[in-house]
């Protein structure tokens, strides 16, 4: 059964043919640049070819379009072979939990969600309008980055302001990344041979956005993300946590008004704004080589971020099983994964350098002796996406 997985932002779209239940990915790419006056569309199939096209597309549906000329020329005979459709959706607030069949209403439900995401609301919007005028007669199926974290306890998503702001206004932790959280966690007892209900694992989801959950039964107890994606760890550009009054005092002393505070503390600081060089930590971990100040003062806020979190989190879960590191950085950083690890000694954990040495591949770093499982698992939040599509639709 082919399942094409969308993505959709304000001026990209990401996707990615699957054929299900194997796995196996016929064809993926992007739109990007969508609205502007020059458009990319880059495009690559399961045999190794990529097509580039750089062309105007005025909207998502022509973007679409052109994706399935390209899936029509060699990977499908007609587009009648995709028989659902699985959308990414990052907010579902309090009432989308769990992974549904698109209906009018749920499309009317996204919108609604509005306030809490406006970044990704109206993308997803359209994105969930245009497969339905595209793709008629078949099932589209939203799943939620928030609805695995919709297990959390009351105490650990309340935030401590007045309750009135909760019930009325709905500001609460939603936490983010859920769908790649739940994968490698699932992976993992997989790997480890065991019930996920039995097992007590924390995910580190490392990347240009980072979180970390608990996960205690195949269920997320806690994480890292709030409100908003920007709670917790230190990113590429966002600052994680940070004592509230210093955005009252920087709209006091400076002037700065809410848009320009929002600017501030989602795109100049993290790792970009600490070491006032890059978001990118592979120009960081140079950096730290060479013994260059501003790159080691901003992995060391990471890096430490990410012990405290751990450390929380085994206090939550009480026992930990497993440590997983995932996404851009903690697939491929053997570097980050070597300085938190390190700080883990009351846990037990100790990791073989050797096996850490690795780049974006499924592999256990804990020595015998290590009292909890250390794993590099690699994240695929679409092939999580097409499954659960697979799943409801066949229910
Ligand atoms: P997102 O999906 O949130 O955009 P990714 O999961 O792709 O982010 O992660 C992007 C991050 O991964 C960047 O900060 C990049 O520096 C980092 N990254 C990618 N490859 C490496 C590497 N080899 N070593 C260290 N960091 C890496």
């Amino acid at each position: 059964m082919k399942i094409l997985v969308l993505n959709c932002g304000s001026s990209t779209v990401k996707y990615q043919l699957l054929e299900m239940p194997a796995g196996d990915v016929l064809a993926k790419g992007n739109v990007e640049r969508i609205g502007e006056s020059e458009g990319i569309l880059t495009h690559k199939t399961a045999d190794g070819k990529k097509i580039v096209l750089n062309e105007v597309f005025p909207t998502h549906a022509d973007g679409l379009r052109r994706v399935f000329d390209l899936l029509k020329d060699g990977v499908i005979k007609d587009i009648s072979e995709i028989k659902a459709v699985g959308h990414r959706v990052v907010h579902g607030g309090e009432k989308l939990t769990k992974t549904c069949l698109v209906t009018d209403q749920i499309i009317k439900d996204i919108d609604d969600v509005y306030p809490l995401d406006p970044l990704h609301v109206p993308a997803h919007v359209l994105g969930l309008n245009v497969a339905k005028e595209l793709l008629p007669g078949i099932p589209n199926v939203a799943v939620f980055d928030t609805s695995f974290h919709q297990t959390i306890p009351e105490y650990a998503y309340l935030y401590a302001i007045p309750y009135d702001l909760y019930t009325q206004e709905h500001i609460r932790r939603y936490g983010a990344h859920g769908t790649s959280h739940q994968f490698v966690a699932r992976r993992m007892a997989q790997l480890l041979g065991k019930d996920i209900k039995d097992l007590n694992i924390i995910t580190c989801h490392l990347g240009s956005g980072s979180s970390i959950t608990a996960v205690r039964g195949g269920e997320s107890v806690d994480t890292s993300m709030g409100l908003t994606p920007l709670e917790g760890l230190c990113m590429g550009t966002r600052c994680g946590d940070i004592d509230p009054a210093v955005l009252t005092y920087l709209g006091r002393t400076k002037g700065l008004n809410a848009d320009q505070l929002d600017e501030l503390i989602n795109k100049k600081s993290g790792l970009l704004g600490l070491s006032q060089k890059s978001n990118d930590c592979r120009v960081l971990e140079e950096g730290v080589e060479q013994g260059d100040p501003a790159s080691i003062r901003a992995m060391n806020v990471f890096n430490y971020r990410i012990v405290k979190y751990i450390g929380a989190y085994a206090m939550v879960l009480g026992r930990v099983d497993a440590i997983v590191f995932t996404a851009g950085i903690g697939e491929n950083s053997p570097y980050v994964r070597a300085e938190v690890c390190k700080h883990l000694g009351l846990l037990g954990v100790d990791i073989d350098p050797e096996a850490n040495d690795c780049h974006g591949k499924e592999r256990k770093l804990s020595t015998p002796a290590s009292k909890v499982d250390v794993w590099v698992i690699p994240t695929n939040e679409e092939l999580a996406i097409a499954q659960q599509t697979y799943e409801l639709v066949n229910a």
